[in-house]
């Protein structure tokens, strides 16, 4: 069963110029909100007096409330429905006769045991979009939903993702009083200009206020994002960010190379020849110096784009690249759970009323099997420094990996991509530098 649950929240003040997650500006919403005031009008014109009185309670409600609302109370129904005791394909049929015996797993409950069992997390992550959007309303009642669903008294990490023009002292007390406990903070440079040909909406002196306020809340473990190979950026305006940041001292590092997305405002202008990114080479020059410098620092990678201080990694992440299952709740989220990878519907009319009703949200669901399970532990697993756990996979699989990818680890090793490595008494297969820059050429040999 999984330990660990994402949540999404898709709402935005503005939608980034880069941006392909699914999230919506404030005004995107606004223009939806307006299309389902039509919809509403031709539902009421063909409304007539013999119709349902369901529909007309159903079109107030729907007039009453704004997507945001309606997302919410969605989003916390289906955290709940989360509740094992909600959970019919945990049920016999002939639950009654087998005289209220009962499974999970290997272990036996009774009726009486299902109904008080909770899912025990370690770890949470609220992201987004902008969670720290939320107002004090909204987050308390995505609190209460998760502590009437899980049990928390094992929780480890609970993230919420932030930008800084939304961050505030009651905003940081509510999500401490939910559990919060590790802030992720999208500050992406240093330099103002930069920040608004990303078409972000603060600057950064608005983003080292926003960090001040979280550590005075006491706030002790955050991340914060940067991003480079942005448009007309320098090597030394590069430096001058992880500079200023490294002075703020979080306690995790996430850099990421700008990847111009389809469909985004900033694909339309490398289309038109109006972006001037940095060359490949410069990408490069500026990742390993982002290495290097941040090693100086004590922040130690442990991941392709993440960085930390010692046991600061995070714990969430990890459960991704580690190939563990998690649940995934809200507007076009993803889960993998019991061996099938899911995702939700991305419309918010499919997702709301799905929800609502007591259909499903989910609209795609992948059964992930042995052979990609295997593939994906590799793959995952080269994407941390320290590389795939052998016992690990073995305990999983029941074989190592050399065991079935023997001529391709041999090839590597001799070409310098692979190397066979122990840390803390446990040994790992893990990619070298050089097998880091040509990780996409090592990884599909696998395939
Ligand atoms: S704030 Fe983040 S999620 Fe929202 S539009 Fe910008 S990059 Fe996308």
């Amino acid at each position: 069963m999984p330990s660990s649950l994402y949540i999404h929240i898709p709402f935005c003040v503005k939608k980034c110029d880069y941006c392909d997650f699914l999230s919506f500006g404030m005004a995107q919403l606004e223009e939806k909100e307006s299309e389902n005031y039509k919809k509403i009008n031709i539902l009421n014109e063909k409304n007539d007096l013999n119709d349902s009185k369901n529909l007309l309670n159903e079109l107030n409600d729907f007039n009453s409330k704004s997507i945001r609302t309606r997302y919410m109370k969605a989003l916390c129904k289906e955290i709940e429905n989360l509740n094992i005791s909600n959970d019919k394909s945990h049920c016999d049929n002939d639950f009654t006769s087998l005289q209220n015996e009962y499974y999970i797993g290997n272990k036996h409950y009774g009726c009486k045991d299902i109904k008080n069992y909770k899912t025990k997390l370690k770890t949470i992550f609220i992201g987004g979009g902008t969670p720290s959007i939320l107002n004090l309303d909204e987050i308390n009642m995505l609190g209460v939903a998760i502590k009437k669903t899980f049990d928390l008294s094992e929780l480890e990490e609970f993230t919420i993702e932030v930008n800084p023009e939304s961050v505030d002292l009651e905003k940081i007390l509510a999500w401490k009083n939910i559990g919060v406990n590790r802030i992720s903070m999208g500050v992406q440079s240093s330099t103002d200009d930069e920040l608004q040909n990303l078409g972000r909406i603060h600057s950064w002196e608005m983003a080292q206020s926003a960090y001040n306020i979280l550590r005075k809340a006491r706030i002790n473990n955050i991340n914060i994002d940067i991003m480079f190979s942005l448009p007309n950026q320098t090597f030394e305006q590069w430096q001058n960010t992880i500079e200023n940041i490294i002075k703020l001292n979080p306690e995790h590092i996430s850099a990421y190379s700008l990847i111009v997305e389809e469909g985004t405002k900033f694909y339309n202008m490398y289309e038109n020849g109006i972006l001037n990114l940095p060359s490949e080479e410069d990408d490069r020059k500026m990742y390993h110096y982002l290495i290097n410098r941040l090693m100086k620092d004590g922040y130690y990678q442990y991941e392709i784009s993440n960085f930390s201080k010692k046991n600061r990694e995070c714990r969430h992440n990890l459960v991704y690249w580690n190939a563990y299952e998690y649940y995934g709740v809200g507007l076009g989220a993803s889960g993998y759970v019991n061996g099938v990878r899911v995702s939700n519907y991305t419309d918010f009319d499919k997702y709301i009323n799905s929800v609502m009703s007591g259909d499903t949200t989910i609209c795609t669901k992948e059964l992930i099997d042995n052979k990609q399970a295997e593939f994906e532990k590799i793959m995952l697993g080269f994407r941390l420094n320290k590389g795939v756990d052998i016992v690990n996979f073995k305990n999983k699989f029941g074989f190592k990996p050399y065991q079935k990818w023997e001529s391709i680890i041999d090839k590597w090793i001799r070409l310098g991509g692979l190397i066979y490595a122990s840390e803390d008494n446990r040994d790992y297969l893990r990619l070298t530098d050089y097998g880091r820059d040509i990780a996409n050429t090592v990884i599909s040999d696998f395939l």
